[in-house]
């Protein structure tokens, strides 16, 4: 079966074609500024596409009902309830799954990543935001259709406002622009010190705090850990709520690994009630990187063609 599974994200567009489970070929470009959700998905198929195709597969950020593949709210397009499935099957002719970019993560590392072996875990992606898939029983669970969105509970009573317009979420503490927002702190308070030296004439990022950090400036390496720490606390409210076997961490923040995932574990394994009598859940770190999102949206779109 010759399947294209697409990941839309915030700035990027990464693409994949899949033989009989097999990688093929992968595409990552940026996303053209005033292109539609559908063109750009277009655009990234065209690039891919060889031979004749069985199946597309999309996994996009925000709000989807999978089963209809209608892409309700997202973050990072213009416009709602956004048709994806019916205009790319009339567009290409043969049938399309749709889904949340972290459930298509899910898959991918459940059924070939770091969740093999497991049946029942969660995924957490730590990027720009918090998502997150939840896996039972060996599938998908999506609940009436957004399960998973934790990174919209409130975690905190800080007043931070978050992208959402609610204030205290989890994401507004850990994520990606969380460290640059603290980062910048430190940089304003302390334009001498080793950080705002190490960053000067850079942008303030997520990246660039975490690439300070690996460089080994202590101030940058208290931030990630203060941000893991804040990563483990939410963590812990859902290992109470689902009690699963693994969690597994990805996203592009989350896959720096364990100067991220060490402090978060330190957390869960502190706080979790009756910590003495039960094991705590393994938490790994993704294991398919950046593909993750593209690679289960194809085989999202191979079971859906199988089971039809
Ligand atoms: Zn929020």
């Amino acid at each position: 079966m010759n399947v294209i599974g697409v990941d839309i994200g915030g700035t990027k567009t990464l693409a994949v074609r899949m033989e009989s489970g097999i990688v093929r070929a992968t595409e990552r470009f940026e996303l053209e500024r005033g292109s539609t959700t559908i063109d750009s998905i277009t655009r990234a198929v065209e690039k891919v596409v060889d031979g004749p195709l069985d199946a597309i597969g999309v996994g996009v950020a925000g709000l989807v009902r999978s089963r209809d593949g209608v892409l309700v709210w997202g973050p990072h397009v213009q416009g709602t309830n956004i048709p994806i499935r019916s205009e790319l099957e009339n567009r290409f002719n043969v049938p399309v799954s749709v889904d949340n970019d972290a459930n298509t993560a899910a898959l991918a590392e459940f059924q070939s990543g770091a969740g093999v072996g497991y049946r029942n875990g969660l995924l957490v992606t730590l990027g720009t935001g918090i998502g997150g898939a939840i896996y039972v029983g060996g599938e998908v669970y999506r609940g009436e259709s957004f399960a998973g969105e934790w990174g919209h509970v409130r975690v905190t009573d800080a007043d931070m406002l978050c992208d959402c317009g609610k204030r205290g979420c989890w994401e507004s503490k850990a994520s990606g622009p969380a460290l640059a927002r603290l980062a910048r702190e430190v940089v304003q308070a302390n334009p001498d010190g080793s950080l705002a030296r190490l960053l000067d004439g850079q942008e303030i990022t997520g990246e660039t705090v975490v690439a300070a950090a690996d460089a080994g400036d202590e101030t940058a390496r208290a931030l990630v850990t203060e941000v893991g720490l804040a990563l483990g606390q939410g963590l812990s409210d859902l290992i109470a709520i689902f009690d699963p076997e693994v969690v597994i961490i990805g996203g592009g923040l989350g896959s720096v690994g364990e100067s991220i995932v060490g402090p978060a574990r330190r957390v869960v394994v502190d706080s979790l009630h009756g910590a003495r009598l039960r094991v705590p859940p393994t938490i790994h770190v993704a294991a398919l990187g950046p593909t993750a999102g593209a690679v289960g949206a194809a085989m999202l779109a191979s079971e859906d063609r199988n089971g039809a």
